[in-house]
């Protein structure tokens, strides 16, 4: 008499045959090969996924599920369209609380708990879908150390910005590229504020709140996201100091974020802050509009979209106006979408942008005055010492660089003059304009004598 099992296991044999045949050898030795059939139903057959990656992927790639569907339904010769994946670990949880078999996806915490159940880590939040620019460059690099090796070099991590500047986004990065390499490990992603809810539902409870301490005893990675909102909460941040130390003194990394640096946060006890310090701080700044722009075209891309669509004065256009907050840029860019939704195969060119954000321009500093780019160049020559013509020119001596790149920045913002007038006027084109007008907007956070030069630049030419 053949058991059950191993005519389960010669079945799941047939199916990956079958499946080898139709996918490449690197796909097939990725994703299929490891993995094990573990239950099949009437209507439902479960399969455990070598990894979280593989149960990413099975979830994303359509042609990828089908082909298993295909497989499964030809050698069982019953029409399967419910597919579960699980990982390994989702697996065991399950065989032990078969009750809550319906509710797993990816990104749930990685233990059975009813802990955070509302913190799921994103899998689309990725390092490589992170644009990098000289405003997170620290910040990407630390995530990055951290993530390969958590626990070792700084500890914790905090990384401060103003809102919308992808503090949120670098956390999943973090979590998501390391649970790729260790997809057993307990990766925890939470924000303050549930912790604030999960401390309070505990002191409601009347339960001890041993349990919540136990919870993160065995954490790899802590993952604390807008850790500002602890503040002034007292008891919580107690609870929230004791399990900090825990980790830490475990050698279990931590990373923390926040709105501003751990020096001014306000209403936390001097020990917990104290300790925010002990590893690495860095800040994110706002990006420049290069930057800006890149993440405006990996978002469009990654929508499905073709970027030859988009008139690239046009994209510049929603970069410059959205300048101050990625979050914000994103909503532009769907509200753009939006307006042209009824026509999706349209070029989007500069006017339907500008139609768009029409409701912008009032509130559009107004300090054009009919100057021309020839009145910035002679001004801006007038102040350095330079001839006009040699602004101009393709002559690279620093001084005269640094002239021609102020004068391109003033001509875009107080003229508002279009890149290709402004490239026709210096004989270079779009991405030099771009590139140079960026440089200036990054010099300007940081470098005093620029920001004399251009204000004095700019009295004298509304003086004029
Ligand atoms: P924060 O947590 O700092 O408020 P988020 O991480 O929520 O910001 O970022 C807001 C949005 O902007 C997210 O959709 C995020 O993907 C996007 N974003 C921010 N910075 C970048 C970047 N450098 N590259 C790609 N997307 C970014
Ligand atoms: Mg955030």
């Amino acid at each position: 008499m053949v058991s059950m099992k191993t005519k389960q296991a010669t079945a799941w044999n047939q199916i990956l045959k079958m499946v080898s045949n139709k996918v490449d050898k690197h796909t097939f030795e990725c994703f299929f090969e490891g993995i094990e059939l573990d239950e099949v139903t009437d209507n439902q057959v479960t399969l455990v996924v070598p990894s979280s990656l593989a149960k990413q992927f099975f979830s994303h790639s359509v042609d990828a599920s089908n082909t298993l569907k295909d497989a499964i339904s030809n050698v069982y010769g019953h029409d399967y369209q419910n597919i579960s994946y699980l990982t390994p670990d989702e697996a065991k949880l399950l065989r032990n609380h078969s009750e809550l078999k319906k509710v797993t996806s990816y990104g749930e915490p990685q233990t059975n708990s009813h802990f955070f159940s509302n913190c799921k880590i994103n899998p689309n939040y990725t390092f490589d879908n992170f644009v990098v620019g000289d405003c997170n460059r620290d910040a990407v690099r630390a995530s990055l150390l951290i993530a390969n090796s958590p626990g070792v070099a700084y500890n914790p991590l905090f990384i401060y910005s103003k809102s919308g500047l992808g503090k949120t986004h670098l956390l999943h990065s973090i979590a998501n590229f390391y649970l790729e390499k260790h997809p057993k490990a307990k990766v925890l992603y939470i924000t303050s504020d549930a912790f604030i809810d999960e401390f309070v539902k505990y002191v409601k409870g009347s339960q001890e709140s041993q349990s919540l301490k136990d919870y993160f005893s065995d954490v790899d990675l802590l993952l604390v996201d807008d850790i500002q909102f602890l503040s002034d909460k007292t008891k919580t941040a107690e609870m929230f100091f004791y399990i900090f130390s825990q980790l830490f003194n475990n050698g279990h990394q931590i990373v923390l974020t926040s709105d501003r640096h751990p020096k001014d946060l306000k209403g936390l006890e001097e020990r917990l802050v104290s300790r925010f310090y002990m590893g690495l701080s860095v800040n994110m700044q706002s990006p420049d509009t290069d930057t800006l722009l890149e993440i405006l075209k990996r978002k469009i891309v990654s929508r499905g979209l073709d970027l030859k669509k988009f008139d690239p004065e046009g994209l510049i256009f929603i970069a410059e106006k959205f300048s101050h907050n990625v979050r914000e840029l994103e909503g532009a860019l769907n509200r753009l979408l939006f307006s042209l939704s009824s026509n999706e195969n349209k070029y989007v060119s500069l006017d339907e942008v500008k139609a768009t954000f029409s409701y912008l321009q009032g509130i559009e500093s107004n300090d054009k005055k009919n100057l021309s780019e020839d009145d910035v160049i002679d001004e801006v020559a007038r102040y350095y010492h330079l001839n006009s013509e040699i602004i101009k020119s393709k002559n690279r001596k620093a001084q005269v660089a640094l002239a021609r790149r102020i004068a391109m920045y003033l001509c875009r913002y107080l003229l508002q003059s279009s890149l290709k007038t402004i490239g026709k006027v210096f004989s270079r084109d779009h991405s030099t304009v771009i590139t140079a007008v960026s440089k200036v907007e990054k010099e300007l956070k940081t470098n005093t004598l620029m920001l004399k030069a251009v204000s004095d630049i700019k009295k004298s030419l509304k003086a004029a």
